[in-house]
């Protein structure tokens, strides 16, 4: 579905990306993993056009292949944008719109779509993680996992190819994590191609198809759950394990 290469991005003289290689392919899930700072969650930006890498080149099966050590024109960028939806950490929905407003905004606004079916393709998303009845709540009425339910189907809604998670359950209140994995376990199953930022080892053995280790703006090693996670090849990778565990 895409493949990435030499992608480097650096904020003034911080070099916060050193060539990230990757492949994406359909229906896989792919988790990032790393330290604070190592550069996951600017990966996830470059793929959804949100930072303009410094080089690189995101190549999406049937196209856009954008190349950034050259111009990059708008409809790239655009095309780009739209082949994936982004799951923030904090939920970010608007306060002053409710449920369903927060649902259908982005595909009418950015899409086109017809209201009418902007609100069908919604309530259909929002009964499927459980949150029908919610459909006119404002998003303060939600418990934190009910508002990144609505983060996760307002990203659905968008029809994208590509969906990214970023530490999708880590601002959530303890009790309320395994709601929100168990919606990320059923988009797996049901053969969503996702990019999962998390620190929740477990769920990655038990979803991802790759798990890949970011030190520094690299990739450090890349494999398997049941390999990486169990019987890491390099110290690095251990030592960060160790200490999550
Ligand atoms: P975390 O788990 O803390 O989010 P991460 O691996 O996702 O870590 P990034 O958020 O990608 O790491 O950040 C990598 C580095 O880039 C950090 O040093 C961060 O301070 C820096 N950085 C990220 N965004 C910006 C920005 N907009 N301007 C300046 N520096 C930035």
């Amino acid at each position: 579905l895409l493949a990435v290469s030499g992608l480097q991005k650096s904020f003034g003289t911080n070099r916060v990306l050193d060539g990230v290689d990757l492949e994406v392919r359909r229906g896989d899930v792919l988790v990032l993993i790393g330290p604070s700072g190592s550069g996951k969650t600017t990966v996830l930006r470059c793929l959804n056009a949100l930072e303009t890498p410094d080089a690189g080149v995101l190549a999406f099966d049937g196209g856009p292949v954008v190349d950034f050590s050259q111009k990059v024109s708008k409809s790239d960028r655009t095309g780009l944008r739209d082949r994936s939806a982004m799951v923030f950490q904090h939920h970010n929905l608007f306060p002053h719109l409710t449920v369903i407003q927060n649902v259908i905004e982005g595909p009418i606004q950015a899409h086109g779509v017809p209201k009418a079916e902007a609100v069908a393709r919604a309530e259909t998303l929002l009964a499927r993680v459980g949150l029908s009845e919610k459909r006119d709540a404002y998003p303060s009425e939600l418990s934190g996992g009910q508002q990144q339910r609505v983060g996760i189907v307002r990203a659905l809604a968008l029809q994208p190819s590509l969906l990214l998670f970023d530490e999708p359950t880590s601002a959530l209140d303890p009790e309320l994590v395994g709601e929100v994995l168990t919606v990320l376990r059923e988009l797996a199953n049901e053969g969503w191609t996702m990019v999962i930022v998390t620190h929740e080892l477990g769920f990655a053995r038990e979803v991802a198809d790759e798990v890949l280790f970011f030190d520094a703006g690299v990739i450090v090693e890349r494999g398997a759950p049941s390999e990486l996670l169990r019987q890491p090849k390099k110290e690095r990778t251990r030592r960060f394990l160790d200490r999550l565990l």
